[in-house]
């Protein structure tokens, strides 16, 4: 019988659950967007946008999805065969790189396994090499989504400032944004690129770009070709509350919803929660016996945790088991790691009850499934989610 009651658990990291409040904030009429309510709305969402990416510069919105902010980023600021320094965590840091090679730019790709976060002493090192400051930009991945492995941008930073290197610094939050502790201006990064779908709760369809007076200045000379991503268009408009094009209108009500809830329950609190989230996924996991992706304790993401298949199991096949019989997405494995692993996505609109169901379907997923494991995994994470 193929009628599913109740809900459909969306658990893969992104698009996240998006709460009733904002769907029903998303079902107004669309308005005019060159009028005066329109105008007051979009003021209320940069300020409020401005706060979640902790920066007093500005932030700019594209109806796109973040691979969008990925080329604003990259074509606002640079020109053509200029150096980027990017490293390999994953899929997305990846895909990235792909979207900076297909503009023209010089990638100088780190490797890793895809089970770290960036090392701040190897960026130190290849800027400390570049005499000649070729390189022009280092662009980094926040929350790794296919690895479940979170780097320590302060770190990167500070590598950078102890090389003496002046490239523009970026770093993509699409999945950590709003999930996991970040600060663009304290952490001096020049272009924080975001998403609607992850931590923000929203559906998909909104990019965004926080962007510091260093990356400003350099869009002045920057000769990469742009139209539709140019910042300047989208400074100019956004500074009375309008936009260069027709702006996604139902999708700003959802922002300023969800800014609301997020500002009502607090950003320490969101980080706090997430945090919780993710050490009681890592409890279950260990119980059940099987393996984290993650190899660095400290760099375990709190918005997702991706567990690695016991050798000769198939993720894909787990996850369909668990898809038709429990009515649940998990994340699978992307790019050179599907079906080595699944993901557990924990980010977004989320409780102990929702994450006490999600570790359920895995756990007896895992059972019907055949997949060798331990029975335990979710009584340790309850006990955990249990405490005082
Ligand atoms: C989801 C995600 C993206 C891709 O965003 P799209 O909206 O699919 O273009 C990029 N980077 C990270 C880290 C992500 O998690």
């Amino acid at each position: 019988m193929d009628f599913k009651t109740g809900r459909h658990f969306l658990q893969i990291p992104g698009p996240t659950n998006v709460p009733d409040r904002i769907l029903r904030a998303m079902a107004k009429p669309t308005i005019d967007h060159r009028g005066p309510e329109f105008s007051r709305m979009t003021r209320e969402v940069f300020e409020g946008l401005k706060q979640v990416v902790r920066t007093t510069s500005p932030v700019v919105i594209y109806p796109s999805s973040g691979t969008g902010a990925w080329e604003a980023a990259l074509v606002n600021t640079l020109s053509p065969g200029d150096r980027v320094l990017m490293v390999e965590t994953g899929h997305f840091a990846t895909l990235w790189r792909g979207v900076a090679v297909h503009n023209g730019l010089d990638v100088d790709f780190v490797p890793t396994d895809w089970r770290r976060g960036v090392d701040p002493a190897i960026v130190e090192a290849k800027l400390s090499e570049d005499r000649e400051r070729k390189i022009k930009a280092v662009a980094i991945v926040h929350n790794e989504t296919s690895t479940g492995v979170t780097s320590r941008v302060a770190e990167v930073r500070k590598a950078i400032d102890r090389a003496s290197h002046p490239a523009l610094f970026m770093v993509d939050t699409i999945s950590s944004l709003a999930s996991i502790d970040y600060r663009h201006d304290e952490w001096g990064v020049d272009v924080t690129v975001g998403c609607s779908q992850k931590g923000l709760m929203l559906p998909p369809g909104l990019g965004l770009n926080a962007i510091s007076a260093k990356a400003l200045t350099a869009a002045k000379t920057a000769r990469l070709p742009k139209s539709y991503w140019d910042w300047e268009p989208m400074l100019s408009t956004n500074k009375a509350g309008f936009f260069p094009y027709t702006p996604p209108t139902n999708l700003l009500y959802g922002l300023r919803e969800s800014l609301k809830m997020l500002q009502e329950e607090g950003l320490e609190n969101v980080f706090a929660r997430h945090d919780r989230h993710g050490e009681a996924t890592r409890r279950a996991v260990r119980g059940w016996g099987l393996e984290l992706n993650c190899l660095q304790p400290e760099g375990c993401s709190s918005s997702l945790t991706a567990v690695l298949m016991p050798a000769g199991h198939d993720a894909d096949a787990f996850r369909k088991v668990v898809l038709e019989r429990f009515n649940m997405s998990l994340g699978n494995g992307l790019g050179k790691v599907q079906g080595k692993l699944f993901r557990i996505g924990h980010l977004g609109d989320f409780n102990d009850l929702m994450l006490a169901g999600t570790l359920s379907g895995v756990e007896m997923g895992l059972g019907l499934a055949g997949v060798p494991y331990t029975k335990g995994g979710v009584i340790a994470a309850l006990e955990y989610l249990g405490q005082k």
